[in-house]
């Protein structure tokens, strides 16, 4: 069978996500009922309002069947979904899956308005490169247990993260169109690491 990534399409910015997967010739689909993680092999929970994202989670009947899916299958979340993840978010009316040992502290660079575009350096296994990603009220990682891979650091703090098979951004990839971490976060699905010197 041919393996298929999920995107969470409850709320915010899926279909971005959806652009760099049919670049990358991988099958995707929106993930917005339990049902729908018994077809697919990974899963994005994308960027939008960890808020509104916990209600919906939560309407859906989703929480539980994420937390087991991502026993067994990779995560890749970006800035919202990176709260998501988290262990701890340190807002109350956000109910975090607790993927990542990590907490974060929620529109740490800002208002919306605050949103940049900028260059960070992608230090994984043998590749090194500078790429440029899009911060939207960007979450803060301020702790990360042992385990965590710190994969990039902005201005000296960690921004991207992987801790066994899952993967945490807290910006937006898919918004300057970079594949990298897509390509890390499902290496075994997308099976082109070669190619990640071409992000
Ligand atoms: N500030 C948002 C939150 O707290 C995240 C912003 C984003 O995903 N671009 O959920």
């Amino acid at each position: 069978m041919v393996k298929k990534i999920g995107i969470l399409a409850l709320q915010g910015n899926f279909q971005n996500h959806k652009l760099i997967l049919d670049h990358l010739g991988v099958e995707s689909t929106y993930v917005r009922y339990s049902s729908n993680l018994d077809h697919i092999n990974g899963l994005i929970i994308p960027g939008g309002e960890s808020t509104t994202m916990t209600k919906l989670i939560d309407k859906a009947g989703l929480y539980e069947s994420i937390v087991s899916f991502a026993a067994k299958n990779p995560i890749l979340g970006t800035c919202a979904g990176l709260i998501m993840m988290a262990d701890n978010a340190m807002d109350d009316r956000v109910n975090t899956l607790k993927l990542l040992d990590i907490d974060v502290e929620r529109n740490a660079s800002g208002r919306q308005i605050h949103s940049l575009v900028d260059t960070l350096t992608i230090n994984y296994n043998d590749v090194q490169k500078k790429i440029d990603v899009t911060f939207i009220r960007a979450p803060k990682i301020v702790r990360y247990g042992n385990n965590v891979n710190i994969i990039a650091k902005y201005k000296g703090e960690p921004c991207a993260v992987q801790s066994g098979m899952h993967v945490g951004l807290s910006f937006h990839p898919e918004l300057n169109g970079i594949s990298i971490f897509h390509k890390i976060a499902f290496n075994n699905i997308i099976n082109n690491r070669q190619e990640l010197h071409a992000a």
